[in-house]
């Protein structure tokens, strides 16, 4: 049942130029391409989670990789290391904090929304906002990201964390005003851009205790969010049990653990996203995003 228990620390990446990433591994400061014979078929990360390859892959790690021509990760771009998945499934309010500045009472359960697959983005690719006509509030959320590994159907919370494959960084970037005038949150949460995830799905057993890690935004080097997933109101197993309860989880599906305080809509004035800014988001022992952020019309003048 278990996803994965080989030896090796395996940071799964997608690397190269946009809409044409390969599945590699991050070792120290290389990048080492799977596009090895035995690997070659799995284009994706999710297709080397449904075909439970990993084991596999611990143990050509073991190896010394054989066959395997590593690049300079300088030299590389790394894109997000889920593309074209099933489903990511956010949880709102997941932090008590957050929720009390977002001005919302507590969940019972899980809050659970969508975002569109097409939101998906590397963690340096560019922030374009959308038009101020259609929103003029976008706002940061970092957000511990857990990348599921075989299928899931109606696990206990004990056993939930047995089905995941890793972790990751999630920005869950929001149209606050569009999210306010709204009921349901999916359109506002769903803009093309509004999900950078990377650098790497990390598949580390340490790691399974999800639940002590740090986790911080800047923007400009101003720290807005510093907070632990300690402080989680549901954590990573319970989140996992309650959607499996009804909902299939596939191999390679992402679920956004929710955001801790300190969003730009919790400071008076807010501090919404703005052309020039730079974001950088860290979990700890899991992954840094760090990009620039630009207006809609400055995006499209500079091309
Ligand atoms: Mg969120």
């Amino acid at each position: 049942m278990h996803v994965y228990s080989g030896g090796s620390i395996l940071k799964l990446i997608m690397y190269g130029e946009m809409f044409e990433e390969q599945p590699g591994l991050l070792f120290k400061d290389k990048v080492y391409p799977l596009s090895i014979e035995k690997f070659d078929y799995a284009k994706s990360i999710e297709m080397i989670l449904s075909d439970g390859l990993l084991e596999d892959i611990s143990d050509w790690v073991e190896e010394g990789m054989p066959g395997s021509k590593p690049l300079q990760l300088k030299n590389c771009r790394i894109g997000p290391p889920v593309t074209g998945i099933n489903k990511i499934i956010a949880v709102g309010l997941n932090y008590r904090k957050h929720a009390e500045e977002m001005g919302d009472k507590l969940p019972a359960n899980p809050l659970l929304f969508c975002k569109a697959s097409t939101t998906i983005s590397g963690p340096y690719d560019d922030i374009v906002l959308p038009p101020v006509t259609w929103s003029d509030a976008v706002d940061y959320e970092v957000e511990l990201g857990v990348i599921i590994g075989t299928v899931c159907q109606d696990v206990s919370v004990e056993d939930a964390l047995a089905y995941v494959a890793g972790y990751t960084v999630v920005n869950d970037l929001t149209a606050r005003d569009v999210q306010k005038s709204e009921s349901q949150w999916f359109r506002a949460k769903s803009y093309d851009g509004f999900c950078p995830v990377g650098p790497c799905i990390i598949t580390k057993d340490e790691l399974d205790n999800v639940q002590d890690l740090r986790l911080t935004s800047t923007v400009n080097g101003e720290i807005r969010q510093d907070s632990n997933t300690s402080d989680m109101i549901f954590s990573v197993a319970e989140i996992i049990s309650f959607i499996s309860k009804g909902m299939t989880l596939m191999p390679g599906d992402l679920i956004a653990t929710g955001t801790p305080s300190g969003i730009g809509a919790g400071f008076k004035p807010p501090k919404f996203l703005k052309q020039g800014d730079v974001v950088e988001l860290t979990v700890e022992n899991v992954g840094v995003h760090k990009y620039k952020v630009f207006s809609h019309e400055d995006y499209t003048d500079g091309e």
